[in-house]
């Protein structure tokens, strides 16, 4: 099973399933993440480097 992540927070979302539809759910943010949106583990890791480059280690989203 793939987990997908939130590009705000980078959280791991829930998936929700149902009507044959299937959406992903930020519990931090509250909010609905589109499949556009939402970062693999891959890009997840690569956006955390990223701002760990920008922002320094210490820094919390
Ligand atoms: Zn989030």
């Amino acid at each position: 099973m793939e987990y997908y992540y939130c590009p705000k927070c980078l959280d791991k979302l829930e998936r929700l399933s149902g009507c044959g539809s299937v959406g992903y759910i930020c519990n931090s943010c509250k909010n609905l993440i589109s499949r556009k949106q939402m970062l693999t583990l891959q890009e997840m890791d690569e956006e955390k480097r990223r701002r760990r480059e920008e922002f320094g280690p210490d820094t919390r989203w």
